[in-house]
């Protein structure tokens, strides 16, 4: 089975086995090309990995940012790619010979944790994945729950603030989740306290002229830096409200926490769970687990393939 995921900057692609173990990966840049190279691209990254196989492959699956007409397998919009009003799905199979399931990259990577990662044998999962924004995916009865419309489960934009601060991009409403527990939210978090605490690892990194990052952050804060970890650890309670409302809502037996700011581990989710504990309702908050997701960035690829292997199965 081959998986494929295209991001907005680059596509990568590997094949997959049932258990979620990746070979033959490739990447290729995706960024300044228009819509009839970047499916010339694809299918080219996708005949690659199938040479380098040399074995049969019995279908291709591909995750794309991109909000999907279930009705009509179209692809509707994608912010960050080319792509408008096309059947891709149709436009891969006839150019690979090969059945192509495609769905939206937050949805095969909860295919991937629900099936073989941090959310193995379980049949309700949530997952939250932490970047510029919040993404999110539900699997709920052992299946990836799309929504009416194929809309995906946007609980990055549930509020948790009625009264707080503006939502990012094209979102209309104030104090959502992503506003105050995402990436772009440590990023702030550390730029306001760092002020205050100059004299510290992260101040004189900055001081350095080392650019403000989430990834430099994690770093610090695992190293032991007090503003970093501090600034993790407001972003960790923030992020145990979210959690105490999908709880709530759902009773899952697991809450998988992916994207880069996943990377802080414990010290992100020790202060969520504490904060799901003291504010979730019981059976929920006793049954659930909240855990790091196992796949990375390689969630999405690894869950399209999977999901290629259960249409054609
Ligand atoms: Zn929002």
């Amino acid at each position: 089975m081959i998986g494929v995921d295209l991001g907005g900057t680059k596509l990568l692609a590997g094949a997959v086995n049932a258990d979620g173990t990746v070979h033959h990966r490739t990447n290729r840049p995706a960024l300044g090309l228009d819509q009839i190279e970047l499916v010339e691209m694809v299918a080219h990254a996708v005949q690659g990995v199938r040479r380098a196989v040399g074995g049969e492959v019995e279908a291709v699956g591909f995750g794309i940012p991109c909000t999907f007409d279930a009705r009509t397998g179209l692809a509707v919009q994608a912010v960050n790619l080319p792509l408008h009003d096309i059947r891709f799905a149709d436009i891969m199979a006839e150019r690979l010979e090969l059945p192509v399931v495609v769905d939206n990259d937050a949805n095969c990577a909860i295919l991937a944790e629900a099936r073989a990662g941090a959310g193995a044998g379980c049949s309700e999962v949530v997952m939250l994945t932490l970047g510029t924004g919040i993404g999110g995916g539900l699997f709920l009865n052992g299946e990836v729950y799309r929504g009416f419309a194929g809309g995906g489960a946007e609980m990055g934009h549930m509020v948790v603030d009625m009264d707080g601060r503006p939502c990012q991009g094209n979102c209309p409403n104030w104090g959502c989740l992503e506003s105050v527990a995402s990436g772009t939210a440590l990023v702030r978090e550390v730029s306001l306290a760092v002020a205050r605490q100059p004299d510290t690892p992260l101040g004189h990194a900055l001081e350095a002229g080392r650019e403000l990052t989430g990834p430099m952050i994690t770093d610090l804060a695992r190293e032991g830096d007090a503003v970093a970890r501090g600034a993790m650890e407001t972003i960790g309670r923030a992020l145990g409200v979210g959690i105490a409302n999908l709880v709530n809502i759902f009773c899952p037996q697991v809450v998988v926490i992916g994207g880069g700011v996943s990377a802080a581990g414990d010290l992100l989710l020790d202060p969520a769970r504490e904060v799901m504990l003291r504010r979730a309702l019981r059976p929920g908050r006793d049954e659930v687990r909240v855990e790091a997701a196992a796949f990375g960035a390689e969630a999405g690829m690894i869950g399209a393939a999977l999901m290629a292997r259960e249409a054609v199965a």
